[in-house]
């Protein structure tokens, strides 16, 4: 399946270490359990993985668990504490413990007949970790994978890893994006670190021919749309022709024209993500030397279900955007993505990615960025902050890393020299594009999988 893109003998590997894997699996079953199945890092790797693992024959299963708005404001404390950040300052006391276990104790009651003794779980995030002891006690080998992280601990770190301590213990093993990010009471005989991966043929990463990425564009409403001629067309994980329909809400002043110099950065509505920075580096230091323009595009508000703050955050933007004086408003598009069909928002962001001269990623933290790797994929440059994976994703030539991700006025230069280079752009484009081949393709992600699920195998589960 990835042989196009990853050659005869990377494909033979992948084929090999699968064989072996599938006779040792047996008739176990790898679950996946997660808290959204639509936008963000989690879900859309998820995609691609169970798809991947299904084509080499071996049952791997994903299913997103509840919660109601209580449940996920908390989990949301947690993530923006691991990423050292205040979040809503909210506590994280004895009542939010109540309510996080209850929650979780009753998808995990759920759970306890379908995931057998010996079967393979892997929890994703602060979301799904308050059920590592009830599934390790069924008997399943549990991992508990945490896709984010802060590149040191702080106080603010440390009461989210002590919230999370009791509830991850007696798992057998975890699996952290970068070394950097594992609570220090970890034993570290038990840790993997293994990052994140794309697929190159899901909609969001496959070719798109340059026509049909504008009538992509056109049809989302994001460019302007009267020379386009093309249906605006994609290939479906299943295989099937899709087409783009649904419109984005977009929140301009004007629309960029498809030969126009061209900011993207994609992302949730989420602070962390610094779309405000982004505005108004753009405005202050890049809209007033040439005739570039941003766009800055995420998922509808509504749709990210763990995501509560998402509303909020887009409304700041907004009113930033209202903020923002006319010349330079009227060269910044703000777009929410629907999110109704998978595949087709997917198309849109790929298009977007592929439309772009340069690529921001001008995150104030990120376990590891897979809109990132999305960029670089498509041969663009990316400006990322050099925060948590990005420092590891952007390497040397391959676009430019922000050493302080508050200052716009480097963020600014960094845009504008590639805007203005667009030799020195396309070969870091090429050089990015090689370096995702090499490390963060699917068969890189499988093979590590493989070795920590056979070291488990080889173990008896914890109880049973
Ligand atoms: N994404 C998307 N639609 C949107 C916004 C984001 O599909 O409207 C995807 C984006 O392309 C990427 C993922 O969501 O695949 C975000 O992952 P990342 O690791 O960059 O950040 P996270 O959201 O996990 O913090």
């Amino acid at each position: 399946m990835l042989e196009g893109v990853i050659g005869a003998q990377r494909a033979e590997r992948l084929h090999t270490v699968a064989a072996d894997f599938r006779s040792r699996l047996g008739n176990r079953v790898i679950w996946n359990f997660s808290s959204t199945a639509v936008s963000g890092g989690v879900a859309e790797m998820l995609q691609v993985l169970v798809g991947y693992v299904e084509d080499l024959g071996v049952d791997m299963r994903w299913t997103v668990i509840s919660g109601d708005a209580d449940f996920f404001t908390v989990t949301k404390r947690l993530h923006n504490r691991i990423h050292n950040l205040p979040g809503d300052g909210g506590p994280l006391g004895p009542a939010e413990a109540a309510h996080y276990d209850e929650v979780l104790a009753a998808n995990a009651a759920a759970l306890r007949d379908q995931v057998r003794p010996g079967d393979l779980v892997l929890l994703h995030d602060p979301q799904t970790a308050g059920m590592t002891s009830a599934l390790v006690s069924r008997g399943a080998h549990v991992v508990w994978r945490c896709h984010i992280g802060a590149d040191r601990q702080t106080d603010l770190t440390r009461s989210a890893w002590e919230f999370l301590r009791p509830r991850i213990a007696g798992a057998d093993g975890y699996i952290f994006s970068r070394r950097a990010y594992t609570p220090s009471y970890l034993p570290d005989r038990e840790i993997w670190v293994i990052p994140p991966s794309i697929d190159p043929y899901s909609a969001k990463n496959q070719y798109l021919d340059p026509a049909n990425v504008r009538a992509i564009l056109s049809l989302t409403g994001l460019i302007d749309g009267t020379r386009v001629e093309a249906p605006g067309t994609f290939v479906r994980r299943d295989g099937s022709a899709g087409t783009v329909t649904r419109p984005a809400v977009v929140v301009a002043e004007d629309l960029p024209d498809a030969g126009e110099p061209l900011l993207v950065q994609v992302s949730r509505w989420d602070r962390l993500k610094d779309m405000i920075g982004v505005m108004r580096g753009f405005a202050d230091h890049v809209a007033g030397y040439g005739d570039a323009r941003l766009i800055l595009a995420g998922p509808a508000a509504a749709a990210v279900a763990d995501d509560p703050e998402g509303a909020a955050v887009y409304a700041e933007c907004l009113a930033a955007w209202h903020a923002l004086p006319i010349d330079r408003r009227s060269r910044v598009v703000l777009a929410t993505l629907p999110m109704a069909d998978v595949d087709e928002n997917a198309a849109m962001v790929n298009a977007l990615q592929r439309q772009a001269w340069v690529i921001a990623q001008k995150s104030l933290a990120e376990g590891f960025g897979l809109t990132v790797a999305e960029g670089m994929w498509k041969a663009r440059p990316v400006v990322g902050s050099a925060v948590g994976g990005i420092q590891d994703q952007i390497a040397e030539g391959t676009g430019i890393l922000l050493p302080d991700p508050t200052d716009l006025s480097a963020f600014g230069k960094a845009v504008r020299d590639l805007l203005d280079d667009p030799a020195r752009a396309e070969r870091m484009g090429v050089a990015a594009q090689a370096f995702v081949r090499e490390n963060y393709l699917g068969d890189v992600h499988l093979i590590r999988y493989a070795q920590l699920f056979g070291t488990l195998m080889n173990a008896e589960p914890r109880r049973s």
